[in-house]
C-alpha cells in the first residue's frame, strides 16, 4: 500500500480498485472496499471504506478529481472511510471539492450528520491554516422499488449512473449495484456491490456490460474460519457470509447470463488470497460453462483500462 503505482495510460478511462479487501475485519496492507471510476480525469467513487483517502493519494489520483461517491449499502468496510474521506480532502492541495454522496435511504442523513463532533477540528483549520472554508457534503438518497427496477441516479458530462436493488442478506433493507454508462464512448460498467449470487436484479442492470466488478468470496474457508469463534458468533458469521455473498465459483455464470464482456473481481471474503489463487477457483469454472469474457482477479491499486 506504500508504493506508487504506475498506471499504464494516465489519460484513459479506466477503473482503479483503490480497495478489494471485503468485510469489517481489519487486516495489515489490505485496503477495505473503495473503487474508483476515472472518466476524463474525473473520479467516480464507489464506496469508500476505510483507507480511500490513502489510496487515492498513493493511486496518484488525489481529491481534486473526485466528482460523486456512490455508496452500495450501509455496511461500515464501505464507509467507515468517508469521514477521513472529507477531512483529509479538505485540507488537500488541491482539495477535495464540493462532493455529493448518493446511496440507499440514509445515505442523505448520513452525508449530514458523518462530521458531528468535529465542529471544533473544522473550525480550528477554518481559523487558520490556509484551508478555506470547510463545505459540508450533500446527501442524496437514491429509492429503488422493493420490486426492483433499474432507477437513474446521477448524470453529468462524462457518466450516466443508474442503480437496482440487489440481495445481501435478510437484514440489509437496501443494498445496490450501480451501472455507469460513459456517454464518450458508450462502455458500460456495473459494480455489483455486496450481494448473494445469483441476483436476477444484477443480472438484469449488467446484461451487455463492458465491465462488471464483482464481489467475491471463497466459501471453502468458511467453515474453518467460523470454527474458530466462539459460540454463536461462528454460527452467525457463516450463516452470513452463506447467505450474503457469492462464491468466485458462480461468478463465471453470473457473467455469462449477464453477457458482460469482461468480469473482475473485488471484495474478498473471508480471506486475502493472492490474485492466482482467486484465479485458479474460477479458472475451471469458466471452462465448464464454456465463459469466453476475460476474468481479472485484481490486487489493490490494480487499474482496469475501459
Ligand atoms: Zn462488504
Ligand atoms: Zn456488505
Amino acid at each position: 500500500m506504500t508504493e506508487r503505482h504506475q498506471q499504464p495510460d494516465i489519460a484513459s478511462d479506466r477503473i482503479v480498485m483503490l480497495g478489494v479487501n471485503g468485510g469489517p475485519v481489519l487486516a495489515p496492507d489490505e485496503a477495505k472496499p473503495a473503487l474508483a471510476l476515472v472518466v476524463n480525469d474525473a473520479v467516480y467513487l464507489v464506496d469508500c471504506g476505510l483507507d480511500t483517502s490513502r489510496q487515492l493519494l498513493t493511486a496518484g489520483l488525489g481529491f481534486a478529481g473526485i466528482r460523486g461517491i456512490f455508496i452500495t449499502h450501509h455496511h461500515l468496510d464501505h464507509t467507515s472511510g468517508l469521514p477521513g474521506l472529507l477531512l483529509h480532502g479538505w485540507t488537500a492541495r488541491p482539495p477535495l471539492p464540493a462532493v455529493d454522496i448518493w446511496g440507499p435511504p440514509g445515505a442523505k442523513q448520513k452525508a449530514t450528520q458523518l462530521l458531528a463532533g468535529f465542529e471544533d477540528e473544522i473550525a480550528l483549520f477554518q481559523a487558520g491554516g490556509g484551508f478555506g472554508d470547510f463545505t459540508a457534503p450533500a446527501g442524496h438518497d437514491v429509492e429503488v422499488p422493493l420490486e426492483g427496477g433499474i432507477v437513474p441516479v446521477m448524470e453529468d458530462d462524462n457518466v450516466r449512473v443508474e442503480a437496482t436493488r440487489v440481495f445481501h442478506g435478510p437484514e440489509v433493507a437496501d443494498a445496490y449495484a450501480y451501472r455507469f454508462s460513459v456517454k464518450g464512448t458508450g462502455k458500460v460498467v456495473v459494480f455489483s456491490g455486496d450481494t448473494a449470487a445469483h441476483d436476477a436484479n444484477l443480472a438484469a442492470i449488467a446484461r451487455g456490460c463492458d465491465v462488471l466488478v464483482h464481489e467475491t468470496q471463497d466459501n471453502s474457508a468458511i467453515e474453518r474460519i467460523a470454527a474458530g469463534l466462539p459460540h454463536p458468533r461462528g454460527e452467525e458469521l457463516k450463516k452470513h457470509l452463506f447467505e450474503a455473498h457469492s462464491s468466485v465459483l458462480d461468478l463465471p455464470a453470473v457473467a455469462q447470463g449477464a453477457h458482460a464482456k469482461k468480469l473482475v473481481f473485488s471484495h474478498y471474503t473471508p480471506v486475502a488470497h493472492p490474485p492466482a489463487v482467486w484465479l485458479a477457483m474460477a479458472t475451471p469454472a469458466a471452462e465448464a460453462i464454456g465463459y469466453k469474457g476475460e476474468i481479472i482477479a485484481p490486487k489493490a491499486l490494480d487499474v482496469i483500462p475501459l
